[in-house]
């Protein structure tokens, strides 16, 4: 096995992980009545486009290699580093899915008993959950030895996170009103202090 084959398996290991931990909330969202809808045709779009940088493209490089003129040779740092964020990637995504529960949808819909959740995690940034995919975008990035398939990810990303965040909190005020107004004024989207 070469090293970039170890890299391709880890970022698939990596893949099944995550729709591993996402399953049974996937099941039981089913089952949680919703209150409103507000995702609709321009969501499902942005998903698609998520789904294709962070799926679609790396799934042909790994059992294509395509496209081959993009190919480099990775430095051991790098893949050490996309190893790290992976890991911490699936951390953070096992630990906001339990802390969100109930109130997690795909996309921006609310339930009937919605709760806004401003504890653990949530009490250091107001998108823990998105933080956990920007980690695993850039694990892809610093994993997959292919400019292509590397930056499908956090492009594929960033086009969902920066086109629906600002909806997503404004859902919420429209839910929350005062509360989440406050809650945004003592907390960062994604990055502790930062961001
Ligand atoms: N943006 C959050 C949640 C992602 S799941 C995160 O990154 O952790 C998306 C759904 O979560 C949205 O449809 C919204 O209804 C709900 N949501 C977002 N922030 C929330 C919060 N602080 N408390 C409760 N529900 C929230």
């Amino acid at each position: 096995m070469s090293r970039v084959d170890i890299l391709k398996a880890i970022w698939l290991f990596g893949v099944v992980a995550w729709y591993v931990i996402r399953f049974p909330h996937e099941q039981r969202s089913r089952k949680t009545p919703v209150a409103q809808r507000a995702g609709g045709w321009r969501d499902k779009i942005l998903m698609s486009a998520s789904l294709t940088g962070l799926g679609v493209i790396p799934v042909i490089y790994l059992l294509s290699g395509a496209p081959r003129f993009a190919d480099y040779t990775p430095h051991l740092l790098q893949s050490a580093i996309g190893v790290l964020l992976l890991a911490g990637a699936l951390v953070l995504f096992h630990l906001t899915h339990k802390q969100l529960g109930r109130n997690w949808s795909v996309t921006l819909n609310t339930r009937k008993s919605h709760k806004l959740i401003d504890t653990g995690l949530y009490a250091y940034v107001r998108h823990p959950m998105y933080s956990a995919f920007w980690l695993l975008a850039l694990a892809q990035a610093f994993l997959l030895p292919n400019w292509f398939a590397g930056l499908a990810g956090p492009i594929g990303w960033g086009t969902l996170f920066f086109l629906r965040v600002g909806r997503e909190e404004m859902l919420m005020i429209d839910t929350f009103g005062e509360e989440y107004r406050r809650y945004m004024a003592r907390t960062k989207r994604v990055v502790p202090g930062l961001y």
